[in-house]
């Protein structure tokens, strides 16, 4: 889809009582405008490295492949793309002749990571890529690093990345000072920074999944609300093969914003329960959510009538009704200045029009 040049100046980075640095509208904005277009730092596929079958993504730009046009890594044949254009930029990036042969060792049967859970295999592969980056354009190292995330996070961080560091650092070149200290970094950035790319809808199921997960520089600061004023769309299976903007995160605006007012995404699906919100955010973001729709529904009575609450209504015409996806909808990008009456779900792309716009 067409995205404008700039979105840049749409918003700016400013600290926001008891929440940290937000993300606050500039101007006045409408409903459906794409307010941020933005390409991944680092991007590396949630598969674990031992799977009884191979990721059926494009190892490089995470669209699905198709069986008669798959092109797999010459060196290692355990990784496969798209198409010759993803597979030529992959061999000079995301899979460097250095990155195929540390996965390649770490994948061999005697790897100590084989009987480990696959939340730590996944850890290796960003570790693997996070050390491909920091060699091939060392600043981008120093962004991440720059991001919210500190070691003394959780319990496991530093024995994390001294276990992944020991299996790692036989690979990692001389001149590079990549160390424990450096992996307990990075691991801390990535589970407050990273974004999930999920597997497309199905309505049948399973579960919604995740493919990838991706840190993006500027989209990492926007807080959570659990009734969000925006919300992110990728277009990932959409794009040509070797598109270097499949990856990209739009975040486009539900409601209209006020100059001056914080815009804010949910980090999750937002039909979510309270005490199921809670539980996440706490365990994975470390906080206690203040939005207007906690506070409600943290005091809530049982059989109360709850149909004329704002968030209720919110709910009611945001959430997609479609079988297996409640995706967020949001309006189409406003035409010549004129607001859309289309909504467009953020999960399965169902277009809906919003009767009582
Ligand atoms: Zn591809
Ligand atoms: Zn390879
Ligand atoms: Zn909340
Ligand atoms: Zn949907």
């Amino acid at each position: 889809m067409a995205t404008p040049t700039s979105t840049q100046d749409l918003l700016k980075m400013e600290n926001i009582p008891n929440k940290g640095r937000g993300l606050i509208a500039t101007q006045d904005l409408k409903a459906g405008q794409i307010i941020l277009t933005e390409s991944p730092l680092l991007l590396y596929s949630a598969s674990p490295l031992f799977t009884p079958t191979p990721s059926p993504y494009c190892h490089h730009c995470f669209r699905t492949l198709q069986p008669s046009q798959t092109f797999t890594c010459p060196s290692c044949s355990n990784y496969n793309f798209c198409s010759q254009k993803c597979l030529s930029i992959a061999l000079n990036s995301s899979h460097s002749p250095w990155t195929c042969e540390t996965l390649s060792h770490l994948q061999n049967p005697t790897s100590p990571l084989l009987e480990k859970p696959f939340e730590l295999q996944v850890q290796a592969r960003f570790i693997v890529a996070a050390y491909n980056i920091a060699i091939h354009t060392p600043s981008i190292i120093q962004t991440i690093l720059s991001l919210h995330g500190d070691p003394n996070d959780h319990d496991s961080i530093v024995d994390n990345a001294k276990f992944l560091q020991s299996l790692i650092s036989p690979f990692c070149p001389p001149n590079m000072n990549f160390s424990a200290e450096l992996a307990a970094k990075l691991i801390a950035k990535e589970r407050l920074n990273s974004f999930c790319l999920m597997e497309p809808y199905s309505p049948k199921g399973p579960q919604r999944s995740i493919k990838a997960y991706v840190i993006y520089h500027k989209a990492t600061f926007f807080n959570h609300d659990c009734i969000p004023n925006a919300c992110r769309f990728d277009y990932v299976e959409n794009g040509e093969p070797g598109d270097e903007h499949n990856t990209d995160i739009v975040i486009r605006l539900i409601k209209d914003v006020d100059v001056g007012n914080e815009i804010c995404i949910s980090y999750f699906r937002i039909n979510k329960d309270y005490l199921t919100r809670k539980r996440i955010l706490m365990e994975d973001y470390g906080f206690t959510c203040a939005c207007d729709r906690c506070k409600i529904e943290a005091n809530w009575n049982e059989g109360e009538n709850k149909s004329d609450l704002p968030h209720v209504i919110f709910l009611s015409k945001f959430v997609c009704d479609k079988e297996n996806c409640a995706g967020t909808l949001a309006p189409l990008p406003p035409k010549d200045g004129e607001k859309s009456n289309v909504l467009e779900c953020n999960f399965c792309g169902n277009l809906k029009v919003d009767s009582s716009a």
